[in-house]
């Protein structure tokens, strides 16, 4: 036997032919049969053996659908069409995870697919993918009917940021993760007799298999088990969001650890992580020549004492003037020279667009280095990031304010911005965790001092700006030494 785990009833009609790794479940309807889920390119051969173990045909297999597009779920499906020519089910948004077929239906939400004599009602439930489906049907057992339910992407780890910067070119927001959230809720509104899992640790598969026979029961049907599985899938990602704010927190070096070194300069860039920031923060602005360059203010006046503003020089005029901090100089640098300098580090980069207008300039910068993963751009500018979303949407975008309502929080969603940065005086625990039910990453900036730096820390966020990052890694080491 090729599986981990024989084939075996399930209960009714639905019969049990995965492996511990990839779960596939095949219902038997007088319309032939249905795959729920195929596995990795492997298992077509364990389930040719399953379907015919059971003592069915595979040729027999009419339809396929799948909980959502990550390949443990459809890479078998193309050569189980070549085969058996069955029509394939899976929701839009899920086509760009899938190879080697084209699904011939696409899921609705609340839409019921009629195979023979069993109904199966498809509720979308984005999050572990942007097209996750769970899926409902009735099934027969000793002259009872109970409920069959899934939950179609249940696991939180494909929402971690690790994994999400490995797959970057998916475009996975980090919205997905209030997606999650709201899907759990609406998925604990199903009343479900017999839960079944899309890997085989969720409904305790093997476990269960032990029990058959030893038992007058059908160790499967467990109206207890829903609630409580969906309640331990919304733990999972309390525990994904809390530890990555510890783990994963950014340390920005605002512009440069501009405290001590002229900012926005290599010179302040370079101290800033050799003091381990694990972040930078900067600004752009266009010369008269159209070069992006790194700088703060409208003026030039207050870190050059020259007069005019960054666009009314060329990029050579700027590189005549130097840019002050106490008895240290250095030059205005360019956003590519930045770029090279940085990108190939493990760093997250926040870059801040001044003024709009030169949105689409930024974007190609940060794609031609093929930098997205690691970068968010910011603005106090919502048409700038705008701009970029519709250019890019592939990049990921913060808005800074000083503070955000409800109901300005539930448009910046819509919009699709993926970071809240709020001015640090305003950061509280409270903000910070609704925030993240929602999906956002919260960044905070305007850390004047060690006490609003270390405010922000505590509240859990994922990062935050600051002048000095020496003194904000000092106290985040002092509280890993508490833990
Ligand atoms: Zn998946």
């Amino acid at each position: 036997m090729i599986s981990d785990i024989a084939p075996f009833k399930l209960a009714g009609n639905l019969y049990f032919i995965g492996t511990r790794k990839a779960l596939s479940h095949l219902l038997v309807t007088s319309e032939g049969l249905v795959l729920i889920d195929t596995g990795y390119d492997y298992n077509i051969e364990n389930i040719k053996e399953g379907i015919a173990m059971l003592g069915f045909d595979i040729m027999d297999v009419k339809h396929i659908l799948h909980s959502h597009g990550h390949g443990d779920h459809t890479d078998a499906t193309a050569e189980l069409v070549k085969l058996t020519g069955a029509k394939t089910y899976l929701a839009k948004e899920d086509v760009k995870y899938i190879k080697g077929f084209t699904p011939d239906v696409y899921y609705t939400d609340g839409g019921v697919i009629k195979i023979g004599e069993t109904e199966i009602l498809c509720l979308f439930t984005p999050g572990h993918t942007e097209g996750t489906y769970s899926l409902f049907f009735n099934i027969e057992e000793d002259g009872k009917t109970y409920r069959v339910g899934t939950f179609g992407g249940a696991s939180a780890n494909r929402l971690k940021k690790d994994y999400y910067r490995r797959r970057y070119t998916h475009c996975r927001s980090y919205l997905l993760r209030g997606q999650f959230y709201e899907s759990i809720e609406r998925l604990k509104q199903e009343h479900v007799d017999i839960f079944v899992g899309n890997h085989a640790g969720q409904n305790h598969t093997q476990e269960k298999v032990a029990l058959i026979g030893k038992t007058d029961k059908n160790p499967f049907i467990d109206p207890t088990e829903w609630p409580l599985f969906l309640e331990s899938c919304r733990e999972s990602m309390d525990k994904v969001i809390l530890n990555e704010s510890r783990t994963h927190f950014v340390t920005y070096a605002h512009r440069g650890a501009s405290e001590y070194a002229p900012e926005n300069t290599m010179l302040a860039f370079h101290l800033g992580l050799y003091m381990g920031a694990n972040g930078i923060e900067t600004d752009v602005q266009k010369t008269k020549d159209g070069v992006l360059v790194l700088f703060h203010d409208d003026t030039l006046e207050r870190v050059t004492g020259e007069a005019g503003s960054i666009a009314d020089y060329t990029y050579e005029e700027l590189l005549a003037f130097c840019v002050k901090k106490g008895d240290l100089e250095d030059r205005i640098v360019t956003l590519d020279t930045f770029l090279q300098a940085f990108g190939w580090r493990d760093l997250t980069l926040a870059i801040e667009i001044k003024q709009p207008g030169f949105e689409k300039e930024v974007a190609d910068m940060i794609l031609k280095y093929d930098l997205g993963a690691k970068v968010m751009i910011t603005s106090f500018q919502l048409d700038c990031l705008n701009a970029v979303r519709a250019y890019a949407p592939i990049l990921r975008t913060g808005y800074l304010k000083g503070d955000f309502t409800d109901e300005e929080v539930q448009q910046l969603r819509a919009l699709g911005i993926e970071e809240l940065c709020p001015k640090a005086a305003n950061v509280t625990a409270e903000k910070v965790a609704k925030w993240h039910q929602i999906g956002f990453n919260v960044r905070a900036w305007g850390a004047a001092d060690e006490a609003l730096m270390q405010q922000v820390y505590d509240a859990l966020t994922d990062g935050c700006t600051v002048n000095f990052p020496d003194k904000l890694i000092a106290y985040i080491d002092t509280q890993k030494t508490d833990v």
